[in-house]
């Protein structure tokens, strides 16, 4: 036999050439899941070359050759909404009403993380997500270029990065909810040059693309959101905004555009419902506002647990794709839907659209793994380079063991039971090995270069630390969770 044969101890993390061979194979190509079984996939530095039986694969030409029985290959998972920096802030803030949940939960948290913080938070969420199958991160945040440097190009992460626009002056303490926000054109123009000089910075990069990041309606002018639009067709860029969110900015909505209007019908009257939006959210919309969104080909950014979690709703995922839509999943922060586990997203997807519709077809398993892959870089626009394996596209490959006492038995005739199996029994550990860009990164389970447990130490130092230093601020903020401590729940 051939002596490269795969050893998943070996550290063998450059690009080179590489044959999977053996696994079932859910390519994603085509309308449906495009599955192969016992197939072989090859992929040449960072470009898959071969996908197909394994009868005509020449599989001895590549440099190493991973043995896939019992194992799915699949193309690597894409999170379309992701804030990973605050991550050590993680158990934070749940169970407490909607109302509370930014100013009395996790607000007096946050004021504790630094910038070191929320970098090793990012690299805590991002090896969450890796390790659990994510290669594709929608990254939303200020300061973004630093997460960027510091976490995903230290790990190899496949990035879409939008750096957080926002225009509202920072001397906004104790505002009423019906107050309007008071705008600082000045921060939002410096905020804006940010998020452009991005677009020079990583032009060309292969793991870096960037998008604008305005973060809602509410927190920016239309002046500015109007220069972002212009901006945007120039760069032939996307726009990642958070749409739609709910009360406090409905309200704001109808402060300053007049009551009846919304977030939906402001963007609508003014040409910004279009292609380059991809809309993080949208749970505060009607059936016809949705409909709208969909007519003009605007893309949706779903994150199923934060908005159960932090809203206690359903975010419409399923209503969207049934009108025609295209939408992706993702994982917001970890604060509140306490993961950065795409598996779970898809399983949570599933549930959640068979209970809001009371029918157990709604979403089904072959349907999210399309929302995981597929129809995700389709929301960011990246899907003619990833999000199915296809010869020419890039190597973003993850693969998962079947045989672990969740996953089996699993059976191909007559139909194949590793596709409900890996949406509704997986909970991402099963992940064996992940490649992004052709590169390995997770081998066996284990991170090639990457020393986990000394950042999982620092994660917890630091937390204790920025947890204490809270400590009195929290208590005086006075959220449900106060009183839950006081009564040994907590
Ligand atoms: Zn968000």
């Amino acid at each position: 036999m051939n002596e490269n044969i795969f050893n998943s101890q070996i550290v063998y993390n450059l690009r080179m050439s590489y044959a999977i061979i053996n696994s079932h194979i859910i390519t994603m190509d085509g309308e449906n899941l495009g599955i192969i079984e016992n197939g072989g996939v090859g992929f040449r530095d960072n470009t898959i070359d071969y996908v197909g039986p394994i009868s005509g694969f020449d599989y001895q030409s590549y440099e190493f050759i991973v043995e896939g029985k019992n194992q799915i290959s699949m193309p690597g998972l894409i999170n379309t909404h992701f804030h990973s920096s605050s991550t050590l802030l993680r158990g934070g803030a749940q169970d407490v009403p909607e109302i509370e949940w930014m100013n009395k939960a996790i607000g007096p948290l946050a004021q504790s993380l630094t910038t070191e913080d929320r970098i090793l938070g990012s690299q805590i969420g991002v090896l969450e997500g890796i390790r659990s199958g994510t290669t594709t991160f929608a990254e939303n945040t200020r300061d973004v270029d630093s997460i960027i440097d510091k976490s995903h190009l230290k790990f190899g992460s496949r990035v879409v990065a939008a750096e957080t626009i926002n225009e509202i002056s920072s001397n906004r303490v104790n505002l009423h909810p019906r107050d309007l926000y008071e705008y600082d054109k000045e921060k939002g123009e410096g905020e804006l040059k940010t998020c452009e000089a991005l677009f020079n910075k990583y032009q060309g990069n292969e793991l870096i693309s960037c998008m604008y990041g305005p973060q809602a309606l509410d927190m920016v002018s239309l002046d500015l959101l109007s220069t972002i639009y212009e901006r945007a067709r120039e760069q032939e860029a996307m726009i990642h905004m958070h749409v739609a969110q709910g009360g406090r900015e409905r309200i704001q909505i109808e402060e300053r555009y007049g009551s009846g209007a919304s977030t939906v019908s402001v963007l609508n009257n003014n040409n910004m419902l279009n292609k380059r939006l991809l809309a993080a959210h949208i749970h505060d919309t009607t059936n016809e506002e949705r409909k709208l969104m969909v007519q003009n080909d605007v893309k949706m950014a779903s994150c199923q647990s934060s908005i159960a979690m932090i809203d206690g709703l359903v975010s419409p995922v399923s209503d969207y794709i049934n009108m025609g839509g295209i939408a992706g999943l993702g994982t917001d922060q970890a604060p509140g839907p306490g993961n950065h586990n795409m598996i779970r997203e898809m399983r949570t997807a599933s549930l959640l659209a068979k209970v809001t519709s009371k029918d157990p077809t709604a979403l089904p398993c072959w349907e999210a793994l399309r929302l995981g892959t597929i129809n995700g870089a389709a929301a960011l626009g990246i899907d003619k380079e990833v999000g199915s394996l296809q010869i020419g596209k890039k190597a973003d490959i993850i693969m998962i063991d079947m045989n672990r006492l969740n996953m089996i038995p699993f059976v191909t005739k007559p139909f194949r039971t590793f596709v409900p199996n890996l949406v509704y029994s997986a909970n991402g550990s099963e992940v064996s090995n992940v490649f992004i860009n052709g590169k390995q990164i997770l081998s066996d389970g284990q991170f090639l270069d990457v020393d986990v447990e000394k950042l999982k130490e620092e994660a917890l130092d630091r937390a204790n630390i920025i947890f204490q230093q809270a400590s009195e601020e929290w208590r005086i903020a006075g959220s449900k969770l106060v009183s839950m401590v006081e009564n040994g729940f907590l």
